[in-house]
């Protein structure tokens, strides 16, 4: 398949989706796009896309079918459920999830579009909002070689740091990891402000001292200052970094690892999703610690 010459179908119209649906329009592609809410397919519309009124029909007309959704069920639905992807799909497809999803789920839903002679590929990304709209997405594959070189102009078209890791599940299993690595420094830089805060520290100058050194990560840097400030809009809401921390706990359980850390930081996240604080950004860790130990970490 000469993917510059295919129509792209694209489902899932949400805050990554549809910056990472304006970027391939952008790159040139045709689409042809869902959105169960239909009012998000209106810009999309509007810049030349074809709006289907169902997976199966962008299936019908699409051989590469990008799904941006929210979690393993939804995928799952939108793919092989009723009037899903897999009842259009033609011959030698190839369906590229970017959502965050089981990795377990992931191959279960390549073995099925294999009996339709198609695959899956699993593309998680990481970079938030702004990577999707600004085309400078990380993004982790997973599943064969020859797929991942077939889509790899749709992939540079809404990212930057594009990497093959593996046979089909292992891109789910990078983000999981990478999801890890994310809570663990959030949590970090949670508790470091409090402490700061209660020793009377300058928090501002505190960042900007630790923030250049060995402590440095994007969570300190980009997120810490927006924390002071009690700025708790989300780049990543703590929905959905609590629906991936249970991702890899599920995936831990099955792997029998130890995962103490990401298991602490995911009991706080609870905590919070309990004071109905979902839908802030990550950031917002801050305010359990600050419960902890009665404290505001705020210039
Ligand atoms: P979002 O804004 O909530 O969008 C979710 C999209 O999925 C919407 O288009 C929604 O349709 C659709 N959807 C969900 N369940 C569905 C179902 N059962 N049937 C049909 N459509 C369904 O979420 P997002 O922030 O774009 O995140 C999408 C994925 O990217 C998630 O897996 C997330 O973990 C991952 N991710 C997000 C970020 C971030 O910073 N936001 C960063 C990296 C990765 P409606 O419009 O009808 O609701």
């Amino acid at each position: 398949m000469d993917v510059k010459k295919e129509t792209i179908g694209f489902i899932g119209l949400g805050i990554m989706g549809l910056p990472m649906a304006k970027n391939l329009i952008k790159s040139n592609f045709d689409l042809i796009v869902y959105n169960r809410t239909k009012s998000k397919t209106k810009e999309l519309s509007e810049l030349g896309a074809r709006v289907a009124s169902n997976p199966k029909e962008v299936a019908e007309n699409a051989k590469c079918i990008i799904t941006m959704l929210t979690d393993s069920p939804d995928v799952e639905q939108i793919i092989l459920g009723e009037n899903g992807v897999i009842k259009g799909i033609q011959a030698n497809s190839i369906v590229i999830d970017m959502s965050t999803i089981s990795p377990k789920i992931t191959r279960n839903i390549n073995e099925e579009l294999s009996k339709h002679q198609s695959s899956l590929l699993d593309a998680p990304v990481s970079g938030g909002s702004w990577g999707a709209i600004e085309g400078t997405l990380s993004i982790m594959i997973g599943g064969s070689n020859e797929d991942f070189n077939t889509c790899l102009p749709v992939f540079e078209a809404m990212g930057k740091n594009i990497i093959h890791t593996g046979s089909s599940g292992m891109g789910q299993t990078t983000k999981l990891v990478n999801q890890i690595l994310v809570a663990g420094t959030m949590n970090a830089v949670a508790e470091a402000m409090v402490f700061a805060a209660k020793s009377g520290a300058d928090l501002s100058t505190t960042i900007e001292a630790v923030g250049g050194g060995a402590a440095a990560s994007w969570q300190l840097n980009t997120l810490g200052p927006r924390l002071i400030k009690g700025d708790f809009d989300p780049g990543f809401m703590i929905k959905l970094q609590q629906k991936d921390l249970r991702l890899i706990i599920e995936s831990a359980q099955e792997l029998n690892v130890a995962i103490p850390g990401t298991s602490l930081v995911s009991q706080l996240f609870a905590g919070l999703l309990s004071q109905g604080l979902g839908d802030e950004g990550t950031q917002a860790l801050v305010k359990a610690h600050e419960q902890l130990s009665n404290v505001k970490a705020r210039i």
